[in-house]
């Protein structure tokens, strides 16, 4: 489902759902809102600073006990070869593009969940299985998780992948900003590990004055734009970069939360007790419009 499918999906959530629960949806949009705290935490990706080691994609797999293979394996460089998404096995990857100020040096960079400050992913989930916690982390509990994979559709960064080999209880899976280890006083892993201080954590709020100050000092190190900042009204991963960041394949999003109808819905489903027989015709209903609306695009 291409970018504009997965919005379409989106508002397609909003009329089907205010039809079927008979609320109307002005009144369903005044029930969105979201808390967030000031002193939530952060990362500063810095793509300059980047030597593409790949050291966090094995951190983060072994604080995860991921299979994870030697940590020498990683200086592999074929893998730069072709773009790699965040999967199953590996909530984080980095990939490697041209640095065009100075060929000899790429840019690499490293892609995982952007703990996004009003997560579509959270509004998304009918259930509740996604949440926002005070230290930035977006959390996905599989105990609530009924499977439906609305998040997915919903997460304007593509970030959550679904267990389709396993029959019995398929996780979700993304980034989890190494919530338990951060509990325990501890940077995330991935963090720990980069040898360059490539990836900086910290409160949010001063990371953006770091990142404001690198771009004051060096304006010809970076472009004038910290990514993260406020897309999707903002996100607890930033990045700074030499290239226009839709150049390294970061999607151009407007400043306004993505959540909006979903966000909505779930909150009306719940704060209106719609019953059972309503949500599954509303479910019912949200994936014959969408399956359509796809067969119709198709089609053109
Ligand atoms: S990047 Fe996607 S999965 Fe991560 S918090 Fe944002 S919407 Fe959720
Ligand atoms: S914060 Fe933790 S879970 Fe997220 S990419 Fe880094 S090591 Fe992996
Ligand atoms: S560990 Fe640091 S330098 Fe190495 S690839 Fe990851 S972010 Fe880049």
């Amino acid at each position: 489902m291409g970018e504009l499918n997965r919005r379409n999906f989106l508002k397609t959530l909003g009329v089907v759902g205010a039809t079927v629960s008979g609320i109307p949806a002005k009144k369903l949009l005044a029930q969105s809102k979201s808390e967030l705290f000031e002193d939530r935490m952060g990362v500063l990706v810095d793509t300059t600073v980047c030597i593409g080691c790949r050291r966090c994609e094995w951190a983060c797999k072994t604080a995860h006990d991921i299979p994870a293979g030697d940590l020498e394996s990683y200086d592999d460089e074929s893998v730069f070869e072709k773009m790699r998404r965040p999967a199953n096995e590996s909530y984080t990857v980095v990939n490697r593009y041209e640095n065009l100020s100075n060929p000899k040096s790429p840019l690499n960079v490293k892609v995982q969940c952007m703990h996004c400050d009003h997560p579509a992913c959270v509004s998304a989930c009918i259930v509740g299985a996604f949440s926002k916690k005070e230290s930035g982390a977006v959390v996905w509990d599989g105990s609530m998780c009924i499977g439906c994979r609305y998040c997915m559709v919903a997460c304007p960064f593509q970030v959550p992948t679904f267990e389709y080999e396993k029959a019995i209880q398929p996780n979700i899976n993304k980034c989890d900003f190494c919530i338990e280890r951060t509990k325990g006083g501890l940077l995330p892993a991935c963090v720990e590990i980069c040898p360059v201080e490539a990836i900086t954590y910290g409160k949010r709020r001063n990371l953006i004055e770091t990142a404001e100050k690198r771009i004051e000092l060096y304006p010809d190190r970076y472009i004038n734009k910290i990514y993260g900042f406020t897309e999707v009204g903002g996100t607890s991963w930033m990045y700074l970069a030499n290239r226009e960041f839709n150049e390294l394949d970061f999607p151009k999003l407007g400043d306004k939360p993505a959540p909006g109808v979903s966000e909505s819905i779930q909150h009306g489903i719940f704060a209106y007790f719609v019953p059972p027989i309503a949500l599954y015709a509303l479910l019912g209903g949200i994936m014959w419009v969408s399956k359509n609306k796809d067969s119709k695009e198709e089609g053109k």
